[in-house]
């Protein structure tokens, strides 16, 4: 069987903030359709090399390439013109907009008429303001957000809220997903409702997915292959029984506890 074509590779990206080794020389590869997890203790740099995934920060040394292209110290919408798209860890969302609207908003972003049409409400434009509309209804229903669909975001609970980012994030049709602690805040079941959406996403939409998670239920009942980050350093990779007995990754979990 043919493997799968590498998605995302990242090669020796080292990130460094002021005297701070946020990420020294890390290499991940992620293939088409893989849903990978990215652990580790506090202060470990995950959300540091998802700061470097999306063009939030540049790498200090290294190479990152999407799909072939170099996304090393792109700008964030190049980037997910490119096909990545994020979840942050503290929910950002446009809290005063509808739940609806802060979908549509994505979906307008990537839309291809020009301001002319949208301004005189030309044909072309009508057209795709019909396609929004209908494919805004879709992520709502697999989000189980129909209901809210008119209410304002903020006033949505937590977990509902966090399945809105998600689904906001799939409006802009990316090809890697990148989810940053998506079950913070959420009680078992609906973190256990999130495992099986996660799955079917991936699966419906076509995604490869990397997924920043504290939940160890859901990291080891979700993921292909586990990446683990300590102070900075790759110090294992492998399935999640691997991963689970890596002496280690124990010991960097231990010296958090300590
Ligand atoms: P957590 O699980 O607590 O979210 P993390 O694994 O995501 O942690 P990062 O947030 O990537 O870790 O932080 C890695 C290191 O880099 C930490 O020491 C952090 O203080 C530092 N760091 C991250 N961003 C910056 C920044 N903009 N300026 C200075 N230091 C930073």
């Amino acid at each position: 069987m043919i493997s799968p074509a590498v998605l995302l590779n990242v090669k020796e990206a080292s990130r460094q903030f002021g005297g701070i080794r946020a990420l020294t020389d890390v290499s991940i590869q992620l293939r088409t359709g893989e849903l990978i997890g990215l652990i580790g203790p506090n202060g470990a740099g995950k959300t540091t090399l998802f700061n470097l995934l999306t063009g939030v920060y540049e790498p200090s040394r290294g190479e990152i390439t999407l799909n072939g292209q170099s996304i090393g110290g792109k700008k964030p919408y190049q980037i997910c013109h490119k096909g990545a798209a994020r979840t942050f860890q503290n929910i950002r969302l446009f809290g005063e907009m509808t739940v609806a609207e802060n979908i549509k908003i994505a979906y307008t972003q990537h839309a291809k008429y020009s301001i002319w049409s949208s301004f005189f409400r030309l044909p072309g434009y009508l057209r795709g303001e019909k396609e929004i509309e209908e494919k805004t209804d879709e992520l709502l229903a697999i989000f189980r957000l129909s209901e809210h669909k008119d209410e304002k975001a903020k006033n949505l609970s937590y977990g509902a809220q966090r399945r809105l980012e998600i689904a906001r994030a799939l409006a802009a049709r990316p090809k890697l997903l990148l989810l940053d602690e998506p079950a913070a805040g959420m009680n078992p079941n609906e973190t256990r409702e999130l495992m099986n959406l996660i799955r079917w996403i991936r699966e419906e939409f076509d995604l490869t997915i990397l997924l920043i998670e504290h939940d160890m239920s859901l990291v080891m009942g979700v993921c292909d292959r586990i990446y683990v980050l300590d102070q900075g350093k790759l110090i294992a990779e492998g399935t999640p029984d691997r991963i689970r007995n890596n002496r280690a990754v124990i010991e960097a979990y231990l010296g958090q506890e300590a």
